[in-house]
């Protein structure tokens, strides 16, 4: 019985496994890395040239991201070194984000 087929990432020709703390963002860790590390550049620059920065942005890098990577800390009992050193280095950037947020005044937009 295959009731529970197990989703494949959603980036075209991508056929890599999701894991299951990624199953809300339907992407493998690969992916997800490259999309988190470019948003979170993205924001942190936004933050540095004083830009409004995307409040649901912000929350889902310090909320969902981290959760995320932390998740995946403890699903991987053996991760592959490439991409545990790619998620430190995601904690590092959210850290940085997150330290960035607390002690500037940043200015945030609600949008839909
Ligand atoms: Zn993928």
């Amino acid at each position: 019985m295959a009731a529970l087929a197990v989703a494949n990432c959603r980036r075209p020709q991508c056929a890599n496994p999701i894991p299951a703390a990624l199953a809300a963002e339907r992407l493998c860790l690969g992916h997800f890395l490259d999309e988190a590390f470019l948003r979170a550049d993205h924001t942190l620059d936004r933050c540095r040239e004083g830009c409004a920065i995307n409040a649901s942005e912000l929350e889902w890098l310090l909320a969902d991201a981290l959760a995320v990577v932390n998740n995946l800390d403890d699903e991987m009992a053996q991760p592959d070194p490439e991409m545990r050193d790619r998620m430190l280095e995601l904690l590092l950037i959210l850290a940085n984000l997150q330290e960035y947020v607390a002690h500037h005044s940043i200015r945030l937009e609600y949008l839909a």
